[in-house]
């Protein structure tokens, strides 16, 4: 059970400079590419001065997610580290849970040893367990969850994506909403939410990384 820390009403840059200053080099970035999360390590960046961040590689993006992966860490002058998953294990095909286990949820526990915190870019208005949430977390180990965009929309991260110029998802002007693995990404039918197209186990809405991480402390 999470334990929700106060921040009060600060917006993404206030959260993120608190969390900078409170944690500093224990503080670990991670992105999976979303916009939402590329505007949080543009902030950071700027805010930081210097910035070093894990992309889960499963084995199982598209060609262009990889290809996107360099070009916009290229763009945000950050380091981009790939954490891939032990060899073998199991796949999409079989058992999509023991997959996302293998391939998102032990791999991000391995890359978070030695951290006190991280930061992630989920908002509440993306709908299912996210809504609701604070921006600040602590689970049962102490390990700190911080959450800069819990309490801010949508609107917020296109306005940022286009005022700093970010380049966005390539596959985004085909159809697709939020982009994860190929196999369990489909494209948006007319009405979905964004996050509606992406395929988890058992028809829930998350991978596991925010419902079955455990960090080693
Ligand atoms: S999203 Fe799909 S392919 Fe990617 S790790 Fe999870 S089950 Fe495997």
């Amino acid at each position: 059970m999470a334990t929700a820390l106060t921040a009060g009403a600060l917006g993404p840059e206030g959260v993120l400079t608190w969390a900078l200053d409170t944690y500093g080099d224990r503080l670990a970035f991670t992105t999976g590419l979303g916009a939402g999360g590329l505007c949080v390590l543009h902030l950071a960046r700027r805010l930081a001065g210097r910035l070093r961040c894990v992309f889960l590689d499963t084995g199982f993006h598209f060609a262009e997610t990889l290809q996107y992966a360099q070009d916009v860490a290229a763009f945000l002058d950050i380091e981009l580290i790939l954490q891939e998953p032990e060899p073998y294990g199991p796949t999409w095909r079989e058992d999509r849970e023991a997959c996302c286990d293998h391939r998102k949820v032990a791999p991000l526990a391995k890359a978070l040893e030695g951290y006190d915190a991280w930061v992630n870019a989920r908002r509440g208005d993306q709908g299912g367990l996210r809504v609701g949430m604070p921006l600040i977390e602590r689970d049962e180990v102490g390990f700190v969850k911080v959450n800069p965009l819990a309490n801010t929309p949508r609107t917020w991260v296109d306005d940022y994506m286009t005022a700093h110029r970010i380049p966005t998802h390539p596959l985004l002007s085909q159809g697709y909403g939020s982009i994860g693995c190929e196999p369990c990404t489909r494209k948006l039918k007319a009405g979905e939410g964004e996050r509606d197209g992406r395929l988890f186990a058992g028809g829930k809405t998350e991978c596991g990384i925010h419902t079955r991480l455990q960090v080693k402390r």
